[in-house]
């Protein structure tokens, strides 16, 4: 696949107008929702986005990351954090077993843990890698087929089985509300399900709709096209 040219990609002072809005725009709907605006915290994700991008960013103040595939992440990032080691780095997106072991070599968090095959894989890598990135589950809170998620009826048992049977740091929750859904409703059952649990973490919202993800909990936002502009091919 080509890389995005860099004409395509938006300017350094254009990544860094578009991060201070969105962070005015978490801040207040922090404020409007009478939380701290420090519980939450901004996923940048870079994905299809060149590491000039991901460098504006950090530039601009920005330290953690999202991409939703390991081929990409392992492509850009062992650079970008060799430079900045306090750079870090989230999965987000749907992972194959057979990428367990580069998943948790590279990642500081896997956000998208959802099966017991890929829970098995990942505690297999985390002994063969001497490294423990936390997990959050990944609920597929509209039930959708074709979707990752572990659908709603599992999730209990999946979430306790994550924890107990394979020893994962379950830390939290993730989801993706199905696009023609009003999520609230979906951000509000993935909280009432974290709280049930006992989990802290509450990855939820992307750029159309993270301020109501806020508004229902949302610890995590992760957001690209608001800070990076469209996206183009997958890099690697
Ligand atoms: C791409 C992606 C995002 C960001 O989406 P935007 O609409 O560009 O903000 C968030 N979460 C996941 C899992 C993604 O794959």
């Amino acid at each position: 696949m080509p890389d995005p040219s860099p004409a395509d990609e938006l300017s350094p002072a254009a990544v860094a107008a578009n991060l201070a809005a969105v962070k005015a725009r978490i801040t207040a709907a922090a404020r409007a929702a009478g939380r701290d605006p420090a519980a939450v915290e901004l996923v940048a994700v870079s994905k299809t986005h060149p590491a000039a991008s991901i460098a504006a960013a950090y530039a601009a103040g920005q330290r953690l990351f999202g991409e939703n595939r390991v081929q990409e992440a392992m492509a850009k990032f062992p650079a970008l954090r060799e430079r900045w080691p306090d750079l870090r780095l989230h999965l987000i997106g749907g992972l194959q077993t057979n990428k367990a072991r580069e998943a948790v070599r590279i990642a500081d968090m896997i956000e998208s843990l959802d099966r017991p095959k890929l829970a098995e894989a990942l505690a297999k890598a985390m002994q063969q890698e001497g490294r423990r990135p936390d997990c959050l589950v990944q609920v597929n809170v509209g039930d959708e087929t074709q979707k990752y998620g572990v659908p709603r009826a599992e999730a209990d048992a999946f979430i306790a089985a994550a924890r107990a049977q394979w020893g994962l740091s379950v830390v939290g929750l993730m989801c993706i509300p199905p696009v023609e859904d009003d999520p609230r409703p979906h951000f509000r059952y993935l909280a009432d399900l974290a709280r049930a649990h006992g989990l802290a973490v509450l990855s939820m919202g992307m750029s159309g709709d993270f301020e109501a993800a806020i508004a229902e909990g949302a610890t995590l936002v992760r957001v690209g096209t608001a800070i990076f502009g469209a996206r183009h091919a997958p890099i690697a």
